[in-house]
């Protein structure tokens, strides 16, 4: 069972004092010490990295990974530095974007990179247990969840199955751009699409709102453009 399963198990009181006794252990030495190190300590270093790795990414000369290293010390433990919340989308792997191994982004995909309560509690999960120091909410232009949602809003149109309630869901994040000029209306629905769930999330409480008040955590949104590869920040 992974640590996110875990969730539907023991409470999250438990969880916290589980890693609680995980960094306990850390310090005091024991078997614990093998387990992976947090490669950023804060928002800003956390977002660094991000973009640091992003920048690799798109010069398409990615780090050198040895996947077999580090899965015994990964067995015992996680701690990655970032969370993203990311679309479904086939183009877009969040580990490849962001040049970054195995135990390093705590990642929630959903079609549309919305906050769905699942996903929020995923996020918290990450953030209070596991110690992710940033969420990254990552749109990308050409997002068949984000149009849809615009010909709904525009037509009318009611699409089949689940996927209405997705569109429904991602409604009240898109349509104020359809009040606004301009012709470029993809690519402002997916900007504010991102900025409505970065804004979600920073005020979700009780736990990312008050972690983001102490600067425990940061929330930031990112638009990937599919044709480079680059993630611009929102
Ligand atoms: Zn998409």
């Amino acid at each position: 069972m992974c640590d996110v399963c875990a969730r539907k198990g023991p409470s999250r009181r438990t969880l916290m004092f589980a890693g609680a006794g995980m960094l306990a252990a850390t310090q005091f030495g024991g078997a614990a010490q093998a387990q992976p190190a947090r490669a950023a300590s804060t928002p800003d270093e956390a977002l660094k990295l991000l973009v640091a790795g992003n920048a690799r990414y798109v010069a398409n000369q990615p780090q050198q990974r040895d996947f077999s290293a580090g899965r015994a010390s990964r067995a015992l433990g996680q701690a990655p530095f970032a969370a993203i919340l990311g679309c479904a989308d086939s183009r877009i792997a969040p580990e490849l974007a962001f040049d970054q191994g195995a135990g390093d982004l705590f990642v929630v995909r959903v079609a549309g990179n919305f906050v769905t309560p699942d996903g929020l509690g995923s996020l918290e999960y990450g953030a209070a247990v596991l110690g992710t120091k940033l969420i990254m909410v990552l749109g990308h232009h050409s997002c068949g969840a984000v149009n849809s949602t615009v010909a709904a809003l525009q037509k009318g149109n009611t699409l089949p199955g689940h996927i209405a309630d997705l569109v429904r869901a991602m409604k009240p994040g898109i349509e104020p751009t359809l009040m606004q000029p301009g012709s470029d209306l993809e690519q402002r629905a997916v900007v504010a699409n991102v900025q409505y769930n970065v804004n979600r999330l920073k005020t979700a409480t009780p736990i990312l709102a008050a972690m983001v008040a102490k600067n425990e955590i940061g929330v930031v949104g990112g638009v990937y453009d599919i044709a480079t590869g680059k993630v611009n920040l929102v």
